[in-house]
């Protein structure tokens, strides 16, 4: 195996090249995808960039039997499971896909938030004290592969922030209450804007008995929010929000829901990435908007639009720093070490939970 130490130190150029060779012999046996958040080196030797959903739906199609997932471990598990469905498994001749990483230690800090023994000591609490079919488990695609499998075990659904309102209607239709997991502020935001009463949304705090709520209120609830959230997310600033608005009365700002929701109320509106960006793509030229989601991409989205006025609204960058781990160097590395035969930093997901994580993926689908 390569080892990584002799790829740190290289040149962009020679990187590239290196990037290049691999994919001109694998041809489309190889696609690279990245989110939205990562490096710009890294955007611009992808295949397709994209948030969350829009990767899921590329890797469910891709004719590719290898993916170079640029993004952090949710992304890859998710596209594992849609990659390797039974049909896509036989349609290239048994192969399995390959899904790997630039960095396996590329997680998410929100999909940790909730690990599927919490995941099941909360149905069991919540068992007790109501009649836990009338609830509908929804998981934010932002988790890992165990809990949308729970979810997918208890008939529920897996949302991203581009068709949160979308998937939780649909719940609504089916049964009278939802837990949502593990992203409190998404839920908080989508049940509010769904007409759902503040009284009636309770939030579950994780390893605290009745996750520090009482009984009556567990009763009333609709929604149930489990008390996780984006730390990426946490540092919009309303002070500096307000400050923008007084330095330009015209500004617009819009921010993602993993926001808190006091930072959505200021907003004028508030998306997944994609809308983020198709709402600055469709801005006058000379319009100022502050964006709220990860620095990385509001500062590409500045550079790449010198025509408009665009602002972060927090004191310092917020930074996604797993999102920061995918780099040229380990790109390189991980390429040519698959071109040798010798892929690293496979994810695969567990075989007992694939299933069960399939059908709640269903719904992004
Ligand atoms: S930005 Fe937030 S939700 Fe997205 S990967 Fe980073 S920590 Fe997780």
């Amino acid at each position: 195996m390569r080892d990584i130490t002799d790829y740190t130190g290289l040149s962009s150029d020679v990187l590239r090249a290196k990037i290049a060779a691999v994919r001109a012999k694998a041809g489309d046996r190889l696609a690279i995808l990245a989110h939205y958040y990562v490096p710009d080196e890294v955007v611009e030797i992808a295949d397709y960039v994209g948030d969350s959903l829009g990767l899921a739906k590329k890797a469910a199609a891709s004719p590719a039997d290898t993916v170079l997932f640029c993004g952090v471990k949710f992304m890859l598990e998710t596209a594992d499971v849609l990659m390797n469905r039974p049909e896509r498994i036989a349609a290239r001749g048994g192969r399995r896909a390959v899904v790997m990483a630039p960095d396996i230690t590329a997680g998410c800090p929100m999909a940790d938030m909730i690990t599927p023994e919490q995941a099941e000591d909360w149905k069991k609490q919540l068992s007790e004290l109501v009649d836990f079919s009338e609830f509908t488990p929804i998981t934010y695609v932002n988790s890992s592969s165990e809990t949308k499998a729970f979810c997918g075990r208890n008939g529920g659904a897996v949302c991203t922030s581009a068709n949160a309102e979308k998937v939780v209607r649909d719940a609504f239709a089916k049964r009278p209450k939802l837990l949502f997991m593990p992203d409190s502020r998404l839920g908080r935001t989508t049940a509010l804007e769904l007409g759902v009463k503040p009284e009636e949304i309770v939030t579950w705090r994780p390893n605290k008995p009745l996750g520090l709520s009482t009984p009556e209120a567990i009763k009333r609830a609709r929604v149930i929010l489990w008390d996780g959230f984006c730390p990426t997310h946490q540092r919009f600033s309303a002070p500096v929000i307000k400050g923008i608005k007084k330095a330009y009365p015209n500004a617009q700002f819009w921010v993602h829901p993993e926001a808190p929701r006091d930072i959505v109320e200021m907003a004028d509106g508030y998306g997944s990435t994609t809308k983020l960006l198709d709402v600055v793509s469709k801005a006058p030229a000379g319009a100022t908007l502050a964006i709220g989601t990860e620095w990385k991409l509001v500062d590409r989205i500045r550079r790449q639009n010198p025509d408009k006025t665009i602002l972060f609204p927090a004191e310092q960058p917020s930074v996604c720093v797993n999102m920061s781990k995918s780099t040229l160097d380990k790109a390189a590395w991980a390429l040519e070490n698959w071109a040798d035969g010798e892929p690293v930093n496979v994810v695969t997901t567990p075989e007992d939970v694939v299933e069960d994580a399939y059908r709640s993926l269903e719904s992004l689908l």
